[in-house]
């Protein structure tokens, strides 16, 4: 979490725009493709809508290393402690400005059954009081007890409790109170809890997703691609929001340890990665096989895997399956699914993939089209990578737009996203 350091009494209007400050930097987005854009050919029509944050306390019990909420950092801190009716009103206003929702989270205050109950009376009095209908995601402490997430997504949309790190082993060394039992316990509970209210057809949350810090203990790529399938498939999440660790402040407890900023573009492959996993079919093996554990910076992980099986190409355009046209560099979920339909009434040729608006200069190398190939006999040429490096393309990826990328948002863009994204 962010930085909230308060030195004098606030008033509401104060809260509200630091809330709103800090929800720009917390918390992967469930959106990335705004970011993505200027990394590597992910497309999306539209920014997606970003919903605020509405805080119950911001000072922690825990000491994490890399969080400005974290109990060795002195200094007065904002909170709505044991007013959740105060905070219930102020988070439906701010949802209700916003139009999309609002995101009820909170550092460790006392202790996380504590925290957790007022998380959960501040949903309750934000739907019983202030009659407010829209999105609510609301954060699950670790360790927090099972009725009292029961309690907190009987009222919730979706429920988020972070895993942070990509080896267990990680927690020892920059989240020193917490550990995979605690974190893992309720994200199987969240699980077991949407699976049975669905069955039974109570009202609970029903989503689930978490955030994981990417180069906090210097892991690969792959490591981190092989958890996040490993938690989509047992606790059925939603969304793994990826987030760059960044330590680079001395924090108490945590003598000596090295400053380690972790790049943006290593998010934007990331995200580009996951979506490759839960869209295209491509499994953690095809994005960070055991030879490559790295996503690259200068290429796609789509566009990688590709060049890695260059005797698979060039595919027909009129003959090939939806799956294999999922697998041509700059073919995506969109336009794959527009060729087959279009294929019903017309043989495809390079001009109609032209009309079409698919991105020919991407795919040409990898496609015939009637038969007729296009690139030069590229596809055998050594300088087919140079060809598809994000050449011209700001690989750093602007502070702002990875930013953009760290705020919450509501499952409506979700729907957006899936049926937008083509890399
Ligand atoms: S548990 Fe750790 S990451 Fe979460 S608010 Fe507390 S110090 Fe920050």
């Amino acid at each position: 979490m962010a930085n909230i350091i308060l030195p004098r009494a606030l008033t509401t209007d104060d809260k509200v725009r630091l809330m709103e400050e800090d929800a720009c930097f917390e918390i992967a987005s469930d959106y990335d493709a705004e970011g993505i854009n200027a990394a590597g050919r992910i497309r999306s029509r539209g920014a997606p809508p970003k919903i605020p944050k509405a805080f119950v306390a911001s000072n922690c019990v825990f000491n994490c290393a890399y969080c400005g909420c974290r109990s060795s950092l002195t200094g007065e801190r904002c909170g709505y402690v044991n007013d959740p009716r105060a905070l219930a009103r102020l988070a439906a206003g701010m949802a209700k400005e916003n139009g999309h929702g609002v995101f009820v989270t909170s550092a460790i205050y006392k202790n996380a059954d504590y925290t957790q109950e007022l998380i959960a009376q501040t949903v309750r009095y934000m739907r019983e009081e202030e009659h407010y209908h829209g999105f609510i995601h609301a954060k699950v402490m670790p360790g927090a007890d099972p009725q009292l997430i029961a309690k907190t997504g009987s009222g919730a949309d979706r429920l988020s409790v972070n895993i942070e790190v990509a080896n267990s082993e990680g927690y020892a060394r920059i989240a020193k109170q917490k550990n995979k039992n605690n974190i893992l316990t309720p994200m199987a509970d969240i699980a077991g809890q949407i699976a049975s209210a669905k069955q039974s057809k109570e009202r609970f949350a029903y989503s689930q997703t978490t955030q994981l810090m990417a180069g906090s203990t210097g892991e690969d790529d792959r490591t981190i691609m092989t958890l996040s399938r490993a938690l989509y498939d047992k606790y059925r999440l939603k969304r793994v929001y990826y987030t760059a660790y960044r330590y680079n402040h001395d924090a108490q407890g945590y003598d000596k340890m090295p400053f380690v900023v972790t790049p943006y573009w290593r998010m934007a492959r990331l995200y580009q990665a996951d979506r490759l996993m839960q869209l295209y079919g491509f499994t953690p093996d095809d994005v960070t096989p055991q030879s490559d554990p790295f996503l690259q910076q200068d290429i796609d992980p789509k566009a990688a895997w590709a060049l890695r099986h260059l005797d698979l190409y060039p595919v027909e355009i009129n003959t090939a399956d939806y799956e294999t046209l999922l697998r041509v560099p700059g073919i995506g979920v969109t336009y794959a699914k527009k060729i087959i339909a279009a294929r019903r009434y017309t043989v495809i040729t390079h001009d109609i993939l032209k009309q079409m608006r698919v991105a020919l200069k991407r795919c040409r190398y990898f496609i015939t089209c009637d038969g007729k190939y296009i690139a030069d006999n590229l596809l055998d040429s050594p300088a087919l990578r140079g060809c598809l490096v994000s050449g011209g393309e700001d690989m750093s990826i602007s502070a702002s737009l990875a930013e953009s990328r760290a705020c919450e948002i509501s499952d409506k863009s979700d729907k957006v996203k899936i049926t937008d994204i083509d890399i």
